[in-house]
């Protein structure tokens, strides 16, 4: 039954949203590809409780603030494709991988600007054009903006205005992809307990209940509430969502 399974590729998915978007992927029939950045031993586990779902997975090392690296990656993603899968295209690109940074904007350096603007923007640019041509016409681009970009936190500035241009992006991506009947979303997570920005959602307990007072719902949000979203996006009961930002925000700051 696998066989005939639906490819998403998750970037980031060794670890908290990207992980959780990469098992709830699996848990709809779908064979993911993850990749990871320096946690291997995380993404093979992800892979490992991938399989025990029953779905096909595999995990790729994938840099995406290193533009140069992204033809080798193409040329491993499709090796694994042919070898793994039996397939040569595939049909769910989730763009999801990236860091936290505080950068003041007086205190900002021109390395950290373009470390950021490297990851958040332009590997997501570059990545997602290098793979278009083995993206299957029908399929689905998500990519992964925050609630930062609708309303501000002090610090965020370089951050939040590069998540900006991924929900403009998203929007031109959907217009020149359209012809190929490739919907493109974004999707933008309020606060989630991850490891992000040295898990100050998650470990720091003023931030926590300050951050759950500013949301209706009551609480922080955790990777469980971000995952099936995307998943839920990659379905065909969701094929008419095209060009839209989805705020999984539990209404924060409303
Ligand atoms: P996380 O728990 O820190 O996980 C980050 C993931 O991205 C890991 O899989 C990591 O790989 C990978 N990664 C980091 N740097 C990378 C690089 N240069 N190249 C490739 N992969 C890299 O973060 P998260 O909370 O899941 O965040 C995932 C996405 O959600 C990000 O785009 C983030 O901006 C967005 N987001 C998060 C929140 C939140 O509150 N958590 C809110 C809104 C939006 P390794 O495991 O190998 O390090």
């Amino acid at each position: 039954m696998s066989t005939f399974s639906k490819i998403a590729l998750v970037t980031g998915g060794s670890r908290g949203l990207g992980k959780n978007m990469a098992l709830s992927l699996a848990r709809k029939g779908f064979d993911v590809i993850l990749t990871y950045n320096a946690r291997k031993d995380e993404a093979l586990a992800v892979v490992t409780e991938i399989e025990q779902t029953g779905q096909k997975a595999a995990a790729l090392q994938l840099n995406t603030g290193d533009v140069r690296s992204f033809d080798t990656f193409v040329s491993q993603f499709s090796a694994v494709l042919t070898d793994n899968f039996g397939a040569d295209r595939f049909d769910f690109l989730i763009n999801n991988a990236g860091i936290a940074a505080h950068t003041p904007i007086g205190q900002t350096s021109e390395e950290d600007f373009d470390q950021l603007t490297n990851i958040h923007f332009k590997g997501v640019f570059f990545l997602t054009q290098r793979l278009l041509p083995i993206l299957n016409d029908g399929g689905r681009i998500i990519n992964i903006s925050t609630g930062l970009a609708r309303f501000t936190s002090p610090g965020y500035a370089v951050y939040a205005s590069l998540k900006g241009a991924i929900e403009t992006l998203t929007k031109y991506m959907a217009n020149e992809l359209g012809a190929r009947g490739i919907a493109v979303n974004v999707v933008a997570p309020g606060a989630i307990e991850t490891d992000f920005g040295g898990g100050v959602v998650r470990d720091n307990d003023q931030v926590n209940r300050h951050l759950a007072s500013v949301t209706a719902l009551g609480r922080v949000g955790l990777p469980d509430d971000i995952g099936g979203v995307v998943a839920f996006l990659c379905t065909d009961e969701a094929r008419w969502i095209n060009a839209q930002r989805i705020e999984v925000s539990g209404g924060m700051n409303l």
